[in-house]
């Protein structure tokens, strides 16, 4: 049987009041038979700072893969300083509470620059960000970085940005996520994308394995479940084995429907 650890995304699995809830993380895990999770620690659409988890030890503990996603709001690469320092704070936030937790990394886009900024200034930000960490010992959870679907002026979403990108972060052991959803969307071609993500970053250290309602190349980030969207689920499949990392599905869908997903991942994987 394969070693990749299998499993979905199931948000931050908190109530309101910061109690583990009936669904939390560990639960749903068992629920879909998960031996990953991708977890939210903090409102992903806002700014604040992720606060002590309950169920902090439990994760540590857990014979599971855990990963964190990072807020959405976050662009370490914005010209804005309005932007991209606090994004740097949320950041390093973020990072220290993915380790409470015994996360094995932490998910953050790839961002963009906007109107008549030079990109380059993206990949420099980028770099600073990670020169800056450098001198307080580096993150304490690996940074893993994820192509996006669609923005002009993206970081991560043309392979020729990609690279530009690990000229700028390679050299301080950024990690790479990838989402087939915002590959096919990009334009990536997925029968090649593992090498071709390779030559670039020389690793994949987890997949986002979405189908997509879209055509390829829409530059639309919108995820439908394997075998439902637009991408030929064997290609999917393909792209899961071969990638040889964590896979983490953030398809639509309930507990029943997201078992049956991993189930069929696991039989892909062998
Ligand atoms: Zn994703």
């Amino acid at each position: 049987m394969s070693s990749q650890p299998v499993g979905v995304h199931v948000g931050s699995g908190l109530t309101e009041d910061g109690e583990v809830a009936d669904d939390g993380v560990l639960a749903r895990a068992a629920e879909v038979d998960a031996s990953a999770v991708q977890v939210f620690l903090a409102d992903p659409q806002g700014w604040k700072a992720p606060k002590p988890r309950p169920d902090a030890e439990e994760l540590r503990a857990a014979d599971l893969t855990v990963v964190v996603h990072a807020p959405y709001v976050l662009n370490v690469a914005s010209t804005n300083n309005r932007i991209r320092i606090p994004s740097r704070k949320l950041l390093g936030q973020h990072a220290a509470a993915s380790a409470a937790i015994g996360a094995a990394g932490m998910v953050v886009h790839g961002g963009h620059v906007t109107g008549g900024d030079d990109p380059a200034a993206g990949f420099d930000n980028w770099r600073k960000l990670f020169e800056r960490q450098a001198d307080d010992g580096g993150f304490p959870v690996p940074v893993l970085v994820e192509n996006t679907a669609g923005g002009e002026k993206a970081m991560a979403r043309e392979l020729e940005a990609l690279a530009r990108l690990w000229d700028a972060v390679g050299e301080f052991g950024a990690g790479f996520v990838l989402d087939t959803c915002h590959a096919w969307a990009a334009g990536w071609d997925l029968a090649t994308v593992v090498d071709d993500v390779r030559a670039i970053t020389g690793r994949i250290d987890l997949v986002h394995l979405n189908d997509s309602r879209d055509e390829a190349g829409s530059m639309r980030d919108r995820h439908a479940p394997l075998g439902e969207g637009q991408i030929p689920v064997d290609l999917l499949l393909e792209v899961a084995r071969t990638a040889g990392c964590p896979v983490v599905l953030e398809t639509p869908g309930d507990g029943p429907s997201h078992a049956a997903e991993i189930a069929m991942v696991r039989r892909a994987l062998g």
